[in-house]
This record gives structure tokens, sequence and C-alpha cells, in this order.
């Protein structure tokens, strides 16, 4: 039998409150400490608050033994400059830790923390087949995840007695959890939680928005251009809204087409930015709009090449790779994340902030498919795509495996919606094809198909999760 246990883990007294407002400072604290921090100063901050994570992780199997094999012991890593020399582990590897130690896997701190110990949440990866990736929250964890949010929000200019509609749906997935948070645990403003349009319709959002004057919006940019599209159809004018803050991720946006579009609807600026579910927000734009600023006191990041893994200099794209420096559920050491993007150095910036900053994403590793000795990444003709007005800005590439002498090859066919039927499919094909050519350094084949026909594949129009550019037939 269970031994009867007396002790609830209160989650109000899970927190040493003070403690956490300066070791990752909320809004509008973080503009005034940890994000202008002088080199000297952020370094010995990181240093602080790497020092129990490093603990941590040698304390669970998947690091001891990752680390042990590597050569390394106790002691040798002691500073963030000491970074360097942890090997580089990515989801697969993850996976492996899962199968050894199911449910959660051997990289949690399971052994020396019990679970009765710490009030933990469960949160999940998108995960395609099978069961996705966990990633528990204790406490430090959940706060500084929207703790993240809230200084992007702060910085786009929200402020207390804002009302700001969230149609993500608080599920498995952080973002809506998250934003929420933010919002009225570490802004004052009032989210109005309405789910993503499976939980809520469109339509029915724009009325809520109006009804109750909300002024920011919170959602991905494939699910603001669906408001855009609604919006258009039972004749609403978005800008009777108001609206303030667009804070949504653009991805790949390098031509800003995705946020002209939405800007000018809704007549707000869009601040763009980047997370994952494991370390939460990494990055925020600021007004300057010119790359996402870095919380460096919960991630630092390294670049590497995804081809050979050797490091990559400032302004290089490359797979990133992060550590966290909050993170215990599990803890994050150099975990290369598989997505394509570029770090820029420390430099103050026009809105005073002093951080590192990153690239949008221009494509994940994982979604690489090699066509003829080239690699081509599927998202990066988002933009050219979306420019051209005769498409719907809706695409899938579909990778397969075709017989060519004894050995088989991959080929890649972009399926892509036009908009009606007066679009001249030949003529639109034949134009993509060649702006795509140029694009990718690869000839593909295109098939335009009709509005709608590819959102059952991708996910497009739910707002539910990132829509899908890839299917793997191979
Ligand atoms: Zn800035």
């Amino acid at each position: 039998m269970r031994a009867e246990i007396e002790t609830i883990p209160y989650y109000h007294q899970s927190i040493d409150w003070p403690r956490l407002m300066t070791e990752h400072p909320p809004p509008p604290i973080y503009q005034r400490t940890v994000g202008i921090m002088s080199d000297e100063e952020l370094r010995e901050h990181q240093n602080l608050l790497i020092a129990p994570i490093i603990a941590t992780a040698w304390g669970t199997g998947f690091f001891r033994t990752m680390w042990t094999e590597a050569g390394l012991s106790r002691g040798d890593i002691q500073t963030i400059d000491d970074l360097g020399k942890l090997p580089i582990y990515n989801s697969d590897d993850i996976k492996g830790a899962i199968a050894a130690k199911p449910p959660f896997g051997s990289h949690f701190p399971l052994d020396e923390h019990p679970m009765s110990t710490v009030p933990l949440k469960l949160q999940t990866s998108g995960g395609t087949t099978g069961l996705p990736r966990p990633s528990l929250f204790d406490p430090v964890a959940w706060e500084v995840q929207a703790i993240l949010f809230s200084r992007g929000m702060w910085t786009a200019g929200a402020r207390p007695g804002d009302i700001a509609q969230i149609p993500f749906t608080c599920s498995l997935a952080n973002a809506g959890w998250s934003f929420q948070k933010a919002c009225q645990d570490w802004l004052g403003v009032m989210p109005v939680t309405t789910g993503s349009g499976v939980v809520t319709p469109s339509e029915r959002q724009l009325e809520l928005a109006a009804a109750y004057g909300v002024n920011i919006w919170i959602a991905g940019a494939e699910y603001l251009g669906r408001l855009v599209e609604v919006a258009e159809e039972i004749s609403f004018d978005l800008r009777q809204l108001k609206t303030k803050v667009l804070r949504t991720f653009l991805g790949n946006d390098p031509d800003r087409i995705r946020r002209t579009v939405l800007e000018e609807a809704f007549g707000a600026l869009a601040f763009d930015g980047y997370g994952t579910h494991e370390i939460g927000e990494i990055g925020f734009e600021c007004e300057d709009r010119n790359g996402m600023h870095v919380s460096e006191d919960v991630v630092a990041l390294e670049v590497i090449d995804p081809d050979d893994g050797h490091q990559l200099g400032y302004g290089e794209y490359g797979s990133l790779v992060a550590t966290s420096l909050h993170r215990s559920w599990p803890p994050i050491m150099r975990y290369n994340l598989r997505d394509i993007m570029a770090i820029y150095p420390r430099e103050e910036c026009s809105c005073g902030l002093r951080t590192m900053k990153i690239s949008q994403i221009q494509a994940r590793a994982d979604e690489m498919v090699k066509v003829r000795e080239t690699n081509i990444y599927p998202r990066a003709v988002e933009a050219l795509v979306s420019a051209d007005p005769r498409t719907t800005g809706e695409f899938l590439c579909v990778a397969s495996k075709v017989q060519q002498g004894a050995l088989g090859t991959t080929e890649v066919t972009f399926r892509i919606e036009r908009l009606d039927t007066g679009v001249n499919e030949q003529a639109l094909a034949a134009d993509l094809s060649d702006q795509i050519k140029q694009k990718l350094g690869v000839r593909v084949g295109i098939e335009i198909v009709g509005p709608g026909e590819l959102a059952p594949l991708t996910g497009y129009g739910t707002g539910e999760k990132k829509v899908k550019r890839l299917l793997d037939l191979r």
C-alpha cells in the first residue's frame, strides 16, 4: 500500500517569489535590469543561474551517461564558458531517453526529486506520430514561460487595462496557457481566452472581440490571416476593433509579406516571436522590429552547421542549439532545436535593450529534403507563394520515392492552391516553377489544386497548431 503523504507541495509556497523577480524579472523590471546588462554583468548572472541546473543534470541518468561517455566528470562544467565541452544532442536522443525510462524519460530528475514533492504540469511537443515528447513544468519554469511572453508583450506596447484575445486552445501545447498567464499574472492585461478556431468559430471570435473591446490579438500568423479572410467574407471591418498590438509568430517572412497583410488589415503593428515548448519564448521583437531580442537570463544560444555540427559565426544560418538557464524538468543543455536560424551579437538596440538577437526561423532542419544532392527547405518558398495574388498562399511539399535505375531517388512536388477558377493554372504552374527553381536551386514538380484542398493535410485554418509544409511519403 502506498504510504500516506501528509504534505501537499502548495504551488504558491513552492516559489521564492522575490528571488524569481530578481533572477528572471518581469517587465518593466526586466527593461531596467537583465535587459540592459553589460557583457560582464550578464555573464555573472548566467553563471549564478546555471550552477544548480548543471548539478541537476548530473543527477539524471541521461546527462550523466552522455557526459561521462564524453570523458567529462563533475567539476569540468562550472560556468557558461564551459558549455562548449558538452556534447550536443537532439530530439532523437530524447526519444531514446523516453524509451529507456518511460513514460517521461531518463533525462528527468525524478530519482532525486520525487513527483510528490513538486507541483508539476505536463505539456508536450506537437508530436505528429506516436506519443509526443513531454516536458514537465515546475512552478518556476511555469512562471518563467509567462514572464517571457510578458516581456515581449510589454515591449510591443501592452499595458494594464488592455484586453487581449487569445485564440490558442489551452491544451497539451503551452502557448495558450502561457499567454493567458502572461496577460493576467504579469501584465494586468485581461485575457479573453476564446480558444482556437476549433473551439470558437472565427466569425464568433470577431463578434466577441468587437463586443468586449479587445485591443490586442495574440495568435499565430496563419490564424490571423484566416481572421482577415473571414472578416472580408462577412464584411466585418477589422479596423473598428482599434487594435494596438498584433502579437504573433510570423515564421519565415523575409520580405515582410505576411506582416504587411496583417498590419494593413488590422491597422496595427505586428510583433514577431520565436519559442519552443521546452524553453518558452526565446526571442521577441521590439518596435525596432529588426531581429528578435533574446532573453539571455533564460537561454544561451549557439548555431551549428546542420550537416557536420561545427559551430557557425554570428549572422550565419544554421541549426539553433539552446541551453536553458531555468529548466530542470528536464534540464536542457546544448539541445539542438533543429530550427534553421542565425544569431547576432549583443549590442544596444534603439529600444534601449541590450541583448543578443536572433533572426526569424528560416526552416526546420528536420523538414529538409535532399533532392538531386541539394538540401531544400519547403518553408523557404512561403513568402513567394503568398506574394502571388493568384494563389491562396497555401502549399504543401510532397516528397516521394521514385525508381531510377537500381536505386530509388527522391522527387518533390509542391501542391499549391489557386485562388479561384479564373486563374490560368498552366501559366501559374510555369511561373511558380521558375521562381521556386530560383529560390531552392533545383527544379521541382508543381501541381495546382483548388482553394482549401490542402487544409486537411496542412492543418491550416484552425489556429490549433503550426501549419505543416512537408508530407513525406518516402
Ligand atoms: Zn530593441
